[in-house]
């Protein structure tokens, strides 16, 4: 199993220099590298490959100090890099669609560099004799303390550095990672992903509330309506961007932080996991309006933001089931994915399906059989229902 750990660095204020000037120089060979591919496709629409480009890096050590002072091999991986952005362009250009051209690099928008093999320009625990401090070494910028928050398992393949904002991050691709199967506890649940909560499982229980996400977001977008009225290129203009990537950052530090807590949660008490098929779900799911009274229905606030929270909780579902697949591999458990339709209005018990079940979109109330249930639990229930009966017909 392959796998990638992210652990925050702590480099020395000399240390943060010569990351900044590692990430500036390959910036400025990947900005050159396509200067050069660009002019060549103008002038004679000829295509310059990546053996060519790769072929000029000795020549480009050799009369530019700053790039002989990096590792070659990142430097091959960051001509990779502009490689497989123009292949992805011409594949556009082929599928007959007209796609931006390749685009250079501003400052802020190269942010990783990858050694794309530990020992070569790079090591990791690169002084395992230390007695409590873990340390990577990077060529050019020596050996930087890691805060190594968990066992690193399996054998390091890459190596990269990334920058957020002003934090660096260590990211390392694991390969050969063993499993880690867990014990069998004979439970199997169902979970329904809604707005109200984040998760509501077969047992009754509801886990996460993606409210503090929503409030998040809200911010979020707020701040680029505001980073959209300032002038180019100006002070404030600056400031707004990095309280947009701040923001940006801490959706996605929370959206992280509640996927791993809940699918660990699940993970190890459920032997079988059932879940909605997203791609599926996306396509079915909006919000309840909420009616008046009157026939009619109200304004209703909680539709008129659907479309950022959606987006914003749909891609939080897609993260969390992405991590849940990947927990769920290692740890020996059985995830199903099924057709979310009519889950929210059939009724478990007596198999009724209507949509006036749904008395409200809380409650659940079958109008065959007087069945009354919280409406997520239920759908649930129909969830587990039909990831035991998949797998029935599989076994069969
Ligand atoms: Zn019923």
């Amino acid at each position: 199993m392959r796998r990638s750990y992210k652990f925050l660095m702590r480099p020395t204020a000399h240390q943060q220099a010569a990351l900044t000037a590692c990430l500036d120089d390959h910036r400025a060979l990947y900005n050159a590298a396509l200067l050069e591919r660009r002019e060549a496709y103008k002038r004679s629409q000829v295509s310059i490959r990546y053996g060519d480009q790769s072929a000029q890096l000795k020549e480009i050590r050799a009369y530019d100090p700053d790039q002989a002072h990096w590792s070659f091999s990142s430097q091959q991986a960051t001509l990779r890099r502009l490689d497989k952005a123009f292949r992805a362009f011409f594949d556009r250009v082929k599928a007959g669609r007209t796609p931006g051209f390749p685009r250079f690099k501003g400052r802020g928008w190269f942010d990783t560099v990858e050694w794309p093999e530990d020992g070569d320009g790079c090591r990791w625990n690169s002084q395992p004799e230390h007695p409590s401090a873990t340390f990577v070494r990077l060529q050019g910028v020596g050996h930087v303390r890691v805060h190594q928050h968990r066992p690193v398992r399996g054998r390091v393949k890459t190596i990269s550095v990334k920058r957020e904002g002003s934090r660096w991050y260590v990211v390392l691709s694991c390969d050969d990672v063993p499993a880690e199967i867990l014990p069998a506890t004979g439970a199997v649940v169902g979970v329904d992903m809604g707005v109200a909560s984040f998760l509501t499982t077969s047992d009754g229980e509801q886990v996460g509330n993606p409210r503090r996400l929503a409030a998040s977001a809200e911010k979020l977008a707020a701040a680029q309506q505001d980073l959209a009225r300032k002038k180019r290129g100006s002070k404030r203009r600056r400031k707004a961007v990095a309280r947009v990537a701040a923001l940006h950052g801490k959706v996605r530090r929370q959206r992280l932080d509640g996927a791993h807590k809940v699918a660990n949660a699940l993970i190890r008490r459920y032997d079988m996991i059932v879940h909605e098929d997203l791609r599926i779900a996306n396509m079915t799911k909006s919000p309840a309006p909420k009616p008046d009274g009157e026939g009619g229905y109200l304004p209703n606030r909680a539709a008129a933001k659907a479309g950022l929270n959606n987006s914003i909780l749909d891609a939080g579902w897609g993260v969390f089931l992405g991590i849940l697949a990947h927990k769920a591999e290692s740890a020996g458990r059985e995830l199903i994915s099924v057709d979310p339709r009519n889950t929210s209005r059939t009724c478990a018990p007596c198999g009724h399906v209507a949509k006036e079940n749904r008395a409200t979109q809380a409650e659940f109330a079958c109008t065959a059989c007087g069945h009354t249930a919280h409406a997520d639990v239920n759908a649930a229930i129909n969830i587990l229902g039909a990831g035991l009966a998949l797998r029935e017909a599989a076994a069969a």
